[in-house]
């Protein structure tokens, strides 16, 4: 489920080439390919295909509205975290019946939006967030239905940064806490407990913390129900690891299968916030090579995307592969670093990586990137972000323009006595 391959040493995106999409929207630029994408939702979905079962494409991972509204109409919904992104999932076109809305520090606007809209539901992080959601429903005389963001204390053997579900981590409710808070909730006139939440971290490339955490939270659901609340929904988060370079990523069907048996036993519909494994492998991104440089120690590849643009590099010392878009057959193979232009030494691509030798003007693909790559970007050094191109078979949109020098300084203002 790949549609980034060379043909004859040219790298295609589906059926276009890499280097002739870059000649007319110039570089950096991402690349998406609708069919990934589309593979990846499909993939999910079958895999789960014994369970009831709603996937919710976990918009911090590509919020383009394009892609939103591809995913949206084969029948995906959103998981969001900001009344930003419930911004851009409704005007997407996501269903507001499949969204979902986590993150732990929700403000009283952003329940009262989404209350407004009515969301699936709200995945509660605290008890306080809990009394702030039961208040805001209650002056708009609804009910609002929730799902308790518990924390299963399970490693799910992954970077630091991006493990959500241990016990020192700031995110969620202790299991142990659980019960009770539920009942509190249940007791509330603005609340309707509906389900129960985990998500335990991402690129997870082992269906056991799955499994694991499954079973701690699916006892949950009998006894909340034996209290009389209607757990209708188990979230399973998201996490699901994708190959960025030799990893081995197991396929849906294998986390299906570590889970499914624990959650058909609850009758609950199954709900999972899938991110990375929908998006990661839909997206390069495409650069050019600005200068070789030879450092004392180093080779540097000096290329016009940076950190802002890609910051996972520098952030979870994430390795992307690298590699020409066009290939040529005598490079000898070198060891370099590919850097960008910002300044700052945290500022790299990939380090001591294996390419053969470029010259400037060269194209090279970052692989993977479809995933917390644009969604993450910046405007750091006043670099202008750049554009998002989604081929679908032989043609290219523009799903995002490149942005401008005035858009770098689009709502500044200089005080008149200055
Ligand atoms: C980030 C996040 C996800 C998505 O994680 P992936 O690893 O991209 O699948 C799902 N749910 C929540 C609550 C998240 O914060």
């Amino acid at each position: 489920m790949n549609d980034f391959l060379y043909k004859n040493g040219d790298l295609y995106c589906e059926e276009l080439r890499v280097a002739d999409i870059a000649e007319k929207v110039g570089t950096p630029f991402y690349l998406y390919s609708e069919n990934t994408f589309a593979s990846h939702l499909k993939a999910v979905d079958e895999a789960f295909g014994d369970i009831e079962h709603l996937i919710c494409f976990s918009v911090k991972a590509n919020s383009n509205l394009a892609v939103l509204r591809m995913l949206a109409s084969r029948g995906a919904g959103a998981d969001v975290v900001s009344g930003g992104e419930l911004y851009r999932a409704l005007k997407a076109g996501v269903e507001p019946g499949k969204i979902v809305y986590a993150g732990l520090g929700k403000t009283s606007s952003e329940i009262e939006y989404a209350l407004n809209e009515g969301i699936l539901m709200f995945n509660v992080e605290s008890s306080e967030e809990l009394m702030l959601i039961n208040e805001v429903a209650v002056r708009l005389g609804v009910e609002a239905p929730i799902a308790l963001r518990v924390n299963p204390d399970i490693d799910p053997g992954t970077h630091p940064y991006i493990a959500t579900g241990l016990k020192q981590s700031k995110f969620g409710i202790p299991l142990t806490e659980a019960m009770a808070e539920y009942e509190v909730a249940h007791n509330l006139p603005g609340l309707k407990p509906i389900g129960i939440h985990q998500h335990i971290g991402s690129q997870i490339l082992d269906s056991g913390p799955f499994e694991n955490s499954v079973k701690k939270v699916a006892n949950l659901a009998g006894s909340l129900r034996e209290l009389g609340m209607e757990i209708a929904y188990l979230n399973i988060g998201g996490g699901f690891g994708i190959q960025y370079t030799d990893e081995e990523a197991p396929a849906p069907e294998e986390f299906a299968r570590a889970v499914v048996p624990l959650l058909s036993e609850t009758g609950c519909t199954l709900l999972m916030e899938v991110g990375r494994m929908i998006a990661g492998n839909a997206g390069i991104l495409v650069t050019s090579v600005l200068y070789n440089k030879q450092g004392e120690e180093k080779r540097f590849v000096v290329v016009d995307a940076a950190m802002n643009d890609l910051i996972r590099p520098s952030l979870y010392q994430a390795i992307h592969t690298i590699a020409p878009a066009v290939k040529r057959d005598e490079a000898e193979p070198v060891k370099v670093d590919v850097v960008g232009p910002i300044c700052e030494s945290g500022d790299f691509l990939g380090q001591d990586v294996e390419l053969p030798e470029v010259e400037q003007g060269d194209l090279l693909a970052v692989f993977t990137a479809g995933a917390y790559g644009f969604t993450m970007s910046s405007n750091y050094n006043s670099r202008t972000r750049v554009p998002e191109i989604l081929v679908s078979g032989s043609k290219a949109y523009v799903i995002r323009r490149r942005e401008t020098y005035e858009d770098l300084i689009r709502g500044e203002a200089i005080p008149e006595d200055f």
